[in-house]
């Protein structure tokens, strides 16, 4: 199995979890005219929290099994262990996924590249939950060492302490590095696991393709609202169709990876100096509140026209010869100062409430 296509992105689709018989049969039935290449379903679940529902074991396979064959599409599931390879491959199940949870932990992998060895199946390794490349590589080495050859790498996000749009943080840069130290393994994105809602499952599955990787996996359902798992961020095959008909496939071979990757780096040095701008902005905007309080305290107006105009000549006067308009700082400036005189006020109003 190649997990890579000329034409358009490899795609995997099917539901988070096999739930029953009929779930699996007629969601595959759903995928079955699309450009899926692969059909999933987990069946052992890594649930977060117990109590959940924790896949139907082995009985789900000879379902996706049938599945598969009605539609004519190879099957995957995920695996966690060596009993799960074992009962995996009995079932014939023609594509393993290491979960992210499984490939942070290398005694684990390790176990599983052992029941692997002597076999060449074809196996995809989602990264680590946590942002780590050299844990993604090496769970990806521990198979190349036991002669697998057939495999490939799932980006499916990072998990964050930090509030952000997305369930699992995607971190470009990483599968960018995972690119440039492993250029020939295919990298297919997982936006449902990165997204864990549906609105912007369109939004990440394009800048995967923009990024060069090669193909989408995408969970879905035949009942999204209903699954007994990821309901949040689960398709139904008509949506999935109306993904993977919007989205832009751009020529590979015109887009550099070594290109992204320099665009991504001078990217992240302009969030991280925004950042710096802002910070320094709040130290600035802290003085001026303590300004108000000084000056409250003695009396004295919070606007005086004179300062304010040493100020615009002090700062024409710093910027000449850089590369800086005058109007530009003549706006940046207002606007500042605009933000100080407001802060002020507060702190001066917040007293007289006091007092
Ligand atoms: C899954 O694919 O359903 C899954 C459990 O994914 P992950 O390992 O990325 O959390
Ligand atoms: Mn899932």
């Amino acid at each position: 199995m190649e997990f890579r296509r000329k034409d358009r992105p490899f795609v995997i689709a099917g539901p988070c979890s096999a739930e029953t018989r009929e779930q699996v049969l007629e969601t595959a039935e759903g995928l079955k005219d699309l450009n899926v290449d692969l059909l999933r379903a987990g069946v052992w679940k890594p649930r977060t929290r117990p109590g959940n529902f924790e896949g139907v074991g082995e009985e789900g396979i000879e379902w996706l099994r049938e599945a598969g064959n009605a539609i004519g599409k190879p099957i995957s599931v995920e695996i966690a262990n060596s009993n799960h390879v074992e009962l995996a491959l009995k079932g014939g199940v023609d594509v393993l996924w290491i979960g992210a949870r499984t490939t942070v932990n290398p005694f684990m992998v390790q176990e599983i590249a052992d029941a692997l060895k002597g076999t060449d199946v074809p196996v995809l390794v989602k990264n680590p939950v946590n942002p780590d490349v050299e844990l993604w590589i090496g769970a990806i080495e521990r198979l190349q060492s036991v002669g697998l050859t057939k495999l490939g790498a799932i980006h499916r996000g990072f998990s964050t302490f930090q509030k952000s749009p997305f369930r699992n943080s995607p971190n470009w840069n990483i599968p960018i590095e995972l690119k440039r130290r492993m250029p020939d393994l295919p990298i297919i994105c997982d936006p449902s696991h990165i997204c864990g809602s549906r609105e912007l499952l369109a939004e990440v599955a394009q800048k995967a393709i923009d990024l060069n990787m090669d193909g989408l996996m995408l969970e879905t359902h035949r009942n999204p609202e209903k699954a007994w798992s990821d309901a949040a961020q689960q398709i139904t095959p008509v949506q999935l169709h109306n993904i993977l008909s919007e989205l832009v496939w751009r020529n590979p071979n015109a887009i550099d990876m070594e290109v992204q990757a320099k665009l991504e780096e001078l990217r992240a040095t302009i969030d991280g100096l925004d950042r710096d701008i802002l910070d320094l902005l709040f130290e600035r905007l802290s003085v001026s509140r303590n300004i108000g309080e000084y000056k409250r305290e003695h009396n004295i107006t919070i606007l005086q026209h004179q300062r304010w105009n040493e100020i615009l000549h002090d700062r024409e006067a710093y910027v000449q010869g850089k590369e800086l308009s005058q109007r530009f700082l003549n706006r940046f400036l207002e606007a500042i100062h605009e933000e100080s005189i407001q802060q002020q006020t507060q702190v001066m109003n917040a007293k007289k409430v006091k007092e």
